[in-house]
């Protein structure tokens, strides 16, 4: 194949040449979630040419092993086949032939989530991680994909949905797509079916959006309104003169489902998944909890095009996919972005500022539960993502950290800092400018030539300083690298925005997260000092008996407050459990509820005096 194309993404051409590695993808068995692939290497290794998949996916920190789903696997040369052997759990290796070489094999696509790849007969996602061999020594060559459509009637009216750029397929059609390489090539997930699509153009830019499932009057014209105000927003917030932003197109692809919650992010695309109803429904304009955090997670992965993407810790700078690769510093790339997803939101004009203020509430709420802050620091927690942060278990609140939700309150005391600090001059947006002209602007253009730079480990403070003028360092051996509260009320006092610390809930509480297990309430966790935890009790016992009365499943749903409702704080209560198939009587003296919620609003009249004030009002109106 001779077709060239150029993309303004890479800002290069990417050609297909006689070096290109051909991959075609099918669907070959809707019931039974097998895509089919072949893989045509033209030049392969003469000493064995060695394929492997990786073991993660970027943007999800967890060794997944994906070759694990990977069912059958053969290579072949001119019609004759070829003997491949398996090095380790990812990694195989053919025969020593001259080539060309073919190898084919079929991808069990079971796992309805982002991260992987998904098939039935009702759609079919992927991403490349999960589907498409890497061939070692050829990574920077052009990837061409063929993706065919299925021979089956249930697929007759699928379309593609990819930010790939085509090489031979119409937009949205079945057909030749072209990557620059290996590593462009998995970034571009795959969703094929009969989804409903908008287009709206941003700043000059084409964006898609794409949803799969079931949405019964779904209000298509609302959600791309408000997504084009937040992606237009982003955009001017990294390039306030240009507006240009830093791709040619991107595409927000939507599965939904009954329950489920997640994204994930792409360098021209996201792959997000949510309830049926966080989607608005025509004809009901207010504005839900649910589709607010929706519009959330849009702005939260499109953030990630600039922040993580682009602008990368060094570590991910040139990913190693064979195994966990590890950065102290999530918390800037999930923080931050976690941090700005809302402000973005209110920035935007989609909600108002008593609504950010409440949504600001919960997370400080949410980080003020658990003690594990004060036992992990977010650089620990982000350097132990892979066997801590994502894959937490019924101790995670006494013992963890979210790099997320405190990464954004860190971020928030940054800023406020920051413009404390400077009289409202400079600010947290200086700091991710200035990051993103340093690392991120031209990152792709980079790694054409392996020559891309990430964030250092010990980078950060510097680029504030210079960006600000403000010495940081203390502040993030306090609360980045240390385990101390980010001291919201009295860094907010400057700016007329007052933290309310709110009175303890005076109800009596034994201290746990308790879920519902079939008929029996199950606790899930056992938050450490708390009555729960003094008694004996622990996670998985099943509460049977709060003083002789009967608890159920029921009473799981309000948090025991039923069962507990008659009781007050101090008093102490005979508790029935089981561990196990062994009954456990244990006496709990209860304790008030856990940690006062704070809420947060602004005064009317600010101070006087207060120089920090129109500082504030350009935070949430950036202005
Ligand atoms: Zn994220």
């Amino acid at each position: 194949m001779k077709k060239t194309i150029t993309t303004k993404r890479q800002g290069t051409t990417i050609s297909a040449s006689e070096h290109a590695l051909v991959y075609s993808i099918v669907p070959k068995d809707l019931a039974g979630h097998l895509y089919q692939v072949t893989l045509d290497i033209a030049t392969p290794d003469e000493a064995g040419q060695v394929v492997s998949l990786p073991a993660w996916i970027p943007g999800s920190y967890m060794v997944r092993e994906f070759a694990r789903n990977i069912v059958q696997i053969k290579a072949s040369s001119d019609g004759k086949k070829v003997a491949l052997k398996k090095l380790d759990k990812h990694s195989w290796q053919a025969a020593p032939c001259k080539g060309p070489l073919r190898i084919s094999y079929e991808v069990y696509a079971w796992d309805l989530s982002v991260r992987a790849a998904h098939l039935d007969q009702s759609h079919g996602f992927f991403n490349g991680t999960s589907v498409f061999l890497s061939v070692h020594g050829q990574e920077m060559n052009p990837h061409v994909v063929d993706i065919q459509r299925a021979d089956d009637a249930a697929c007759k009216t699928w379309r593609v949905a990819t930010a790939l750029p085509e090489l031979k397929a119409r937009r949205y059609g079945f057909g030749t797509y072209i990557a620059a390489n290996y590593d462009a090539l998995i970034d571009h997930p795959v969703e094929m079916g009969d989804f409903a699509l908008a287009t709206f153009d941003a700043h000059g830019i084409s964006h898609d959006f794409v949803v799969t499932g079931k949405v019964p009057n779904m209000d298509m014209d609302r959600i791309i309104a408000d997504v084009k105000k937040i992606c237009e927003t982003q955009i001017a917030f990294f390039e306030p003169r240009s507006k240009k932003a830093p791709m040619d197109r991107y595409v927000f692809m939507t599965m939904v489902v009954g329950e489920g919650y997640g994204g994930l992010e792409h360098r021209a695309s996201t792959a997000l998944i949510c309830n049926r109803n966080d989607l608005p429904v025509k004809h009901q304009p207010e504005m839900s909890d649910a589709y607010r955090g929706f519009l959330g997670l849009c702005s939260h992965e499109y953030f990630h095009t600039w922040n993580v993407k682009r602008i990368k810790p060094a570590a991910f700078a040139h990913y190693n996919l064979r195994q966990e690769n590890y950065t102290s510093l999530l918390w800037i790339f999930e923080g931050f972005t976690s941090y700005y997803d809302d402000l973005m939101l209110v920035r935007a004009g989609v909600i108002d500022e008593a609504a950010y203020f409440k949504l600001l509430a919960k997370t400080v709420n949410m980080v003020t539960r658990g003690s594990g802050r004060t036992k992990q620091s977010v650089a620990e927690s982000s350097f132990d993502a892979w066997t801590k942060y994502y894959r937490q278990d019924e101790n995670s609140p006494n013992a963890i950290v979210s790099y997320y939700t405190k990464g954004s309150l860190v971020a928030l005391g940054l800023d406020l800092t920051i413009r404390a600090e400077t009289a409202g001059k400079k600010s947290l947006d200086d700091v991710m400018r200035a990051m993103w002209q340093k690392f991120g602007r031209d990152f792709y253009e980079r790694s054409l030539t392996g020559k891309q730079q990430g964030l250092a480990e010990t980078e950060f403070e510097s680029v504030v300083e210079q960006a600000t003028g403000v010495n940081v360092r203390r502040f993030l051996d306090k609360h980045a690298r240390g385990t101390e509260d980010v001291p919201l009320a009295k860094l907010y006092a400057d700016f007329a925005v007052l933290v309310n610390e709110g009175t303890a809930n005076k109800k009596a509480s034994l201290g746990v997260r308790v879920v519902r297990d079939g008929n029996d309430c199950k606790i899930a966790n056992a938050h450490e000092g708390r009555a729960a935890h003094l008694a004996g009790l622990s996670a998985q016992d099943v509460l049977v008996a709060i003083n002789g009365l009967r608890v159920t499943a029921a009473d799981a749903g309000d948090s025991l407050s039923a069962a507990l409702g008659r009781y007050r704080v101090g008093e102490t209560v005979q508790v029935h459990a089981f561990r196990r198939d062994e009954l456990l009587n244990v006496s709990a003296k209860l304790q008030t509820d856990d940690v006062p919620a704070v809420s947060i609003t602004v005064q009317a009249t600010a101070k006087t005096g207060s120089v920090a004030r129109p500082s504030f009002q350009r935070l949430v109106k950036n202005k």
